[in-house]
């Protein structure tokens, strides 16, 4: 299980998986606050389609998935708007790399860095 926060509300958000904790974090963000992606990046024909070389490399292999088990497992989750996944060694950094990605790669006001500026 693993529990990340909200990046724009700081809501707990926990699921087993990335798969899982993608899905809800999407739904979160849709149903709390109205950001809808304009596409669905866990479609696997649609992200096919958009991410050719990545999903070649998953399927080579060469990408590390959830089965990876070892000492030192990572959490990861992809970003509901392009499918970047972001990995990390705890909930709490896979928060803070999320609402950096949020912010810098679509432009979307999260909790982090902008805090003093939320009213
Ligand atoms: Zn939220
Ligand atoms: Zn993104």
């Amino acid at each position: 299980m693993t529990t990340i926060r909200c990046p724009i509300c700081d809501a707990f958000l926990d699921a087993d998986g990335e798969a899982a904790l993608t899905v809800i974090l999407r739904a979160h963000l849709g149903n709390v606050h109205d950001l809808h992606p304009d596409r669905d990046v866990m479609a696997g024909g649609k992200a096919q389609e958009h991410h050719p070389q990545l999903w070649e490399e998953m399927k080579r292999g060469t990408v590390p998935t959830d089965e990876e088990v070892g000492e030192d497992v990572e959490d990861s989750v992809l970003c509901p708007f392009c499918g970047e996944r972001i990995r990390a060694h705890a909930g709490d950094d896979l928060t803070s790399y999320l609402r950096s990605h949020l912010q810098d790669a679509h432009g979307i006001p999260t909790l982090g860095r902008s805090r003093t500026l939320v009213h």
